[in-house]
């Protein structure tokens, strides 16, 4: 499986494999429960306290491009518009899309690491 495909299937970043989350996106009550360990290859998802804590800044980029877009469309096509609406369209829109925000931002931070913590004697196995 490619990178780019494990990635949106929310597979492991060091098998491509092992699901990372135990529910799916839309499952809104545990759409964050993470798998401690990979269960294909048992490599520890949050190699250690605070991993996730780089995960937010990926979040806060993925709104803040969002509400540029939105705000570029709803300032060029509508004629009337307020500023309520956008703040509303940008609320409505953060909140839709928190689910999977929060789990890409979480997928980025770890496959952006994974070709630096495999030699730190928490993988088991190969690729
Ligand atoms: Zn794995």
């Amino acid at each position: 499986m490619s990178g780019l495909l494990a990635f949106f299937r929310g597979k492991c970043p060091q098998c491509r494999k092992g699901n990372v989350f135990t529910h799916t996106v839309w499952n809104l009550k545990r759409f964050r429960d993470m798998n401690e360990h990979c269960p294909s290859c048992q490599v520890k998802f949050e190699s250690e306290p605070g991993f996730f804590w780089g995960a937010m800044y990926f979040s806060y980029a993925y709104t803040v491009a969002f509400l540029i877009i939105i705000g570029f469309f709803y300032f060029s096509y509508f004629e009337e518009y307020s500023l309520g609406w956008y703040i509303g369209a940008i609320i409505g829109f953060s909140l839709l899309t928190a689910p999977a925000s929060f789990r890409m931002s979480r997928l980025l931070m770890m496959y952006l690491a994974a070709p630096y913590r495999k030699y730190r004697g928490n993988y088991k196995g190969t690729r």
